[in-house]
């Protein structure tokens, strides 16, 4: 069971399926079982290499494609004028779809690149190619200049229990933003935490269900788990049936203090 980040009137699906390394026949077979489990979340890259095998599994679910939410990036090289749109096109041709639900800056790059990148990420929307826009890797100020020049609706950024990204985190919630966080597992090391798996003990979870709780007890901070393994993308979803006290809550913002 999926549950939902609501901001403003859009409802983001959490947790969300991260794809990076999910590509040929594999990537196809872990996208499927996820999404046959309840996964609609779905965040892709023109860099990942994957967005045909994501709208081939999406389209061959059979369900409605305004069920899911799919994000895909643009990559800092294509933030020119001439190659932007076509860019976007060529994602959306891969991903058999006639718009994304989230389109990103994937990097940022110099300032004049930025802005040119923003203003083409609000050409796509109102061409229809993307529902909403956003940016990835931004730092506040960079943040800012993107929100004075265009409706930013997210940040993705790396974020695990060993980032602080506190003052990310409060700028985010303020200002009513998705704050989407990528390699939220540390790429499975919070697994073999001694405090995670001690919390685990205490709340009858894994060490990685109690980290993604984590996440979804942050108001609108939505993790991104990759998970190839059919064991792992089921027990990803199993974090619904419990909840972190504050308390320990503070004790997993310690382990990046
Ligand atoms: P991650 O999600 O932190 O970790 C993935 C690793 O954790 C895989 O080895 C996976 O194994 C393992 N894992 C998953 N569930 C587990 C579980 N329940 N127990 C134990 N191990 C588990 O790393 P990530 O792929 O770097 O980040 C997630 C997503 O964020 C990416 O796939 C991508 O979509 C996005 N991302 C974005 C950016 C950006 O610049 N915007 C950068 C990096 C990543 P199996 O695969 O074997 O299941």
């Amino acid at each position: 069971m999926q549950e939902y980040i609501t901001i403003g009137k859009e409802k983001v699906p959490a947790p969300g399926l991260g794809t990076y390394q999910l590509t040929g026949k594999e990537g196809e077979k872990s996208i499927s079982f996820a999404i046959s489990i309840g996964y609609r979340h779905i965040d892709t890259a023109q860099f990942y290499r994957n967005e045909e095998v994501v709208g081939n599994t999406v389209k061959n679910s059979g369900i409605a494609r305004k069920d899911f939410f799919i994000t895909t990036k643009i990559w800092p090289t294509d933030f020119t004028k001439k190659n932007f749109v076509p860019a976007v096109e060529q994602s959306l041709k891969k991903l058999k779809s006639d718009y994304v639900d989230l389109l990103l800056l994937h990097w940022p790059a110099d300032e004049a690149a930025n802005a040119l990148g923003t203003d083409l990420l609000l050409e796509c929307h109102e061409k229809g190619y993307a529902r909403l826009i956003g940016v990835s890797n931004f730092t506040i100020a960079q943040l800012e200049k993107a929100r004075k020049k265009a409706p930013v609706f997210c940040n993705q950024i790396e974020y695990h229990p060993y980032i602080n990204q506190h003052e990310m985190v409060k700028y985010t919630q303020k200002h009513e933003l998705l704050l989407t966080a990528y390699t939220p597992l540390a790429r499975g090391k919070v697994n073999t935490d001694p405090t995670l798996i001690a919390l685990g003990k205490k709340y009858g979870k894994t060490a990685t269900q109690i980290a993604l709780k984590w996440f979804l007890q942050q108001k609108n901070v939505c993790p991104i788990p990759k998970g190839g393994n059919e064991k792992h993308l089921i027990e990803n979803m199993q974090v619904f049936d419990f909840e972190i006290s504050k308390e320990d809550m503070q004790t997993i913002f310690n382990l990046s203090a």
